[in-house]
């Protein structure tokens, strides 16, 4: 059972991954959406359209600047 507790976490924009593509979708703009190949090209794809349609939320460029981090951080250990 999944519970919200946290309104203030409403997303605006989402990826939806499945195995072959990832679609990025914005819940204000049911309009919009772009299917990408990988997850880096639909992470900016969804950090364009959020800086020039929804300046005013910096949720989804801070999710994809911490996922990025990560994913740096994960391919430092497999080298090391
Ligand atoms: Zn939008």
């Amino acid at each position: 059972m999944k519970t919200k507790t946290r309104t203030s976490d409403r997303r605006l924009i989402e990826l939806d991954v499945s195995s072959t593509t990832i679609l990025a979708l914005c819940a204000e703009c049911p309009h919009w959406y772009s299917l990408r190949l990988t997850k880096e090209e639909a992470e900016m794809e969804g950090c364009t359209h959020e800086e020039r349609c929804h300046p005013e939320s910096k949720d989804f460029r801070r999710r994809v600047y911490f996922a990025q981090l990560k994913r740096k951080e994960r391919a430092r250990e497999r080298k090391e």
